[in-house]
């Protein structure tokens, strides 16, 4: 386990918030967090789980909680007749992963190709991405219990998986993911029902898609769609797309007929860039600070350079304020305050 004390955590987390942590420590393998419960670290001090911190905006200047930055390690793959198992350490890289999967020929998540982060991150909030979430191929994970100081495995129903949402979501700092186990397909079946991918593919026969093909088409499209944080640091979809009822979706359509929506059952799932779109805020920059909405998706707050937690907390804030207003629909935030 290695100690950083006052140390920035600007490379720590995708939007580039230089906040300051007092006190950083890198866990490494499961016996670390074992170290810490015997210590009484748990016990005696309040503390923040991080990952590739793709998911969150550190709001204060000076963090005081203790953060804990996952980085176990270690890929394990298992052969049965028409599927694999792979069990993949918190701390590696998501898309890595999947690279390693696609190298030993287990299918399944191909869709979820460049979502930032890490393994052990994936489960909290149910990832997603053109027509896939990771539930669909999650078996278990093993997980830290900080108030018993034991180890403990959930299947898949115990995780309470929902859109972009699980038990460990609303249940933070009780446990922590140390690894996840996934049972994926010997067999390529490409996923092309979202739009940008059948028209990508709509010259091509199905059964001639290739894995290493829908890869990288899905690379393209989203690095073409949305910002990326080597050049403008985000933390991915600041917001959920809210879901409302039928009903409510047709009296929204007979005020403003330009709203799309996805009808899934009794329930239309809205889509939230385009009413921030709507209210006139995509490409929006706060007066001075670096805070501001993408131009390219208005669903992404970006830090065009030196913006601050707190700036980005107030974007968040004129948001919700300006749909609520316009629209009467609430946005909730997917991105984690921390
Ligand atoms: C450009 C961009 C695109 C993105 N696209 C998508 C997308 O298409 N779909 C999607 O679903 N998300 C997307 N995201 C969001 C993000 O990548 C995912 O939520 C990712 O899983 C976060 O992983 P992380 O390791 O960075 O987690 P962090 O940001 O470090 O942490 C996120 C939350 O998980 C908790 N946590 C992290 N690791 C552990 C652990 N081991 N045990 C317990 N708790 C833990 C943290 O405490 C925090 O509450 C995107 C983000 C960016 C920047």
């Amino acid at each position: 386990m290695i100690e950083y004390k006052n140390i920035s955590l600007e490379s720590f987390n995708t939007f580039a918030i230089n906040a300051i942590a007092s006190t950083l420590l890198v866990i490494e393998s499961e016996s670390d967090l074992m170290d810490l419960y015997k210590s009484d670290f748990f016990e005696s001090n309040e503390f923040i789980v991080l990952g590739g911190g793709s998911n969150v905006v550190f709001v204060d200047d000076n963090v005081k909680k203790h953060i804990l930055k996952i980085e176990i390690k270690g890929l394990e793959f298992e052969d049965f007749a028409d599927s694999k198992s792979i069990i993949a350490g918190a701390g590696e890289n998501w898309h890595e992963f999947l690279e390693n999967c696609i190298r030993y020929q287990a299918y399944g998540m191909e869709n979820l190709a460049l979502i930032p982060g890490t393994v052990g991150a994936a489960p909290i909030q149910n990832i997603g991405a053109y027509g896939v979430e990771q539930e669909s191929c999650f078996e278990s994970l093993r997980a830290f219990d900080v108030k018993y100081g034991q180890f403990t495995t959930f299947a898949h129903d115990d995780c309470q998986f929902a859109y972009r949402d699980s038990f460990f979501k609303r249940n933070k700092n009780r446990y922590i993911i140390t690894s996840v186990k996934y049972q994926l397909s010997n067999e390529f079946s490409p996923n092309i029902s979202y739009k940008d991918l059948s028209d990508r593919f709509a010259e091509v026969k199905f059964e001639d898609i290739k894995p290493t093909e829908m890869f990288e088409a899905i690379c393209d499209i989203r690095r073409r769609k949305i910002p990326y944080p080597e050049n403008t640091p985000n933390a991915g979809s600041f917001f959920k797309n809210p879901e409302i009822c039928l009903e409510s979706y047709e009296l929204l359509k007979s005020n403003f007929p330009e709203i799309g929506g996805f009808i899934n059952g009794d329930k239309v799932k809205i889509y939230a860039g385009q009413l921030i779109d709507l209210v006139g805020l995509k490409g929006y920059k706060m007066a001075d600070s670096g805070a501001g909405v993408s131009d390219k998706h208005a669903l992404v707050l970006v830090n065009y350079g030196g913006a601050i937690g707190r700036e980005v907390f107030e974007l968040s804030e004129l948001i919700i304020k300006s749909v609520h207003a316009k629209f009467g629909i609430k946005l909730e935030r997917e991105v984690n305050l921390v």
